[in-house]
């Protein structure tokens, strides 16, 4: 239970409002009463709590009800309401959201979150396909790999399949280049498949 507005920077009519020890301008507002004219409790993080005794916890869900939110990296969360009179206008702490991830600076998204997707599941489809490629050496590893590459992106939250994602080739049959058959072109049909002889379809040699 409780209300938490997190300010990054506040103002009351126009004056900073800051945590009374230290001038800090980034704390939190706690509502924990059940009553909405009970003050609120300010928190900064080095330690310091004080009463507030202009904010109460109704004042806090006025903040939350007025706060704009963020629909893209570049936005602000901020808010303005009036409290006796007295203007308060800030900027909340920002939420994530996936417009960050995706934007800030790429760095979030290509570099950390992708990669540990794929990592994992490259490591899932191996364990799985190995076994079987070793066993069968048949078309039916890809297959599978291609069911389980489908169920596993369904899994991780459905973040963007990756249109360059083949499952790696162990050792790439050099005949056919890892892709188990060669194209023909042929009269009757644009194109023909054909089984690859040396890997007898795998795409891969032990
Ligand atoms: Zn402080
Ligand atoms: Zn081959």
């Amino acid at each position: 239970m409780g209300i938490e507005v997190k300010i990054v920077e506040m103002t009351v009519d126009g004056q900073p409002k800051t945590c009374p020890d230290c001038a800090i301008s980034m704390f939190s507002l706690d509502g924990r009463g059940i009553f909405d004219f009970f003050p609120a409790w300010g928190n900064c993080d080095s330690g310091h709590s004080w009463e507030d005794p202009l904010i109460t916890v109704g004042d806090l869900k006025k903040i939350k009800a007025a706060s704009t939110g963020r629909q893209r990296a570049e936005d602000d969360d901020v808010f303005e309401i009036e409290v006796g009179g007295a203007v308060l206008a800030g900027t909340l702490h920002p939420e994530v959201i996936l417009d960050d991830l995706k934007r800030a600076g790429g760095i979030y998204w290509t570099r950390i979150i992708k990669p540990a997707a794929r990592r994992r599941k490259n490591k899932a489809v191996r364990a799985i396909t190995r076994p079987i490629r070793r066993t069968a050496r048949n078309g039916v590893a890809t297959v599978k790999a291609g069911a389980l590459e489908a169920a596993w992106t369904v899994q991780a939250g459905g973040y963007e399949p990756d249109p360059d994602y083949t499952p790696e080739p162990i050792n790439p049959c050099p005949a056919c280049e890892g892709r188990g058959h060669h194209a023909i072109e042929s009269r009757l049909h644009d194109t023909t498949r054909i089984r690859c002889a040396v890997c007898h379809g795998t795409g891969e040699i032990d």
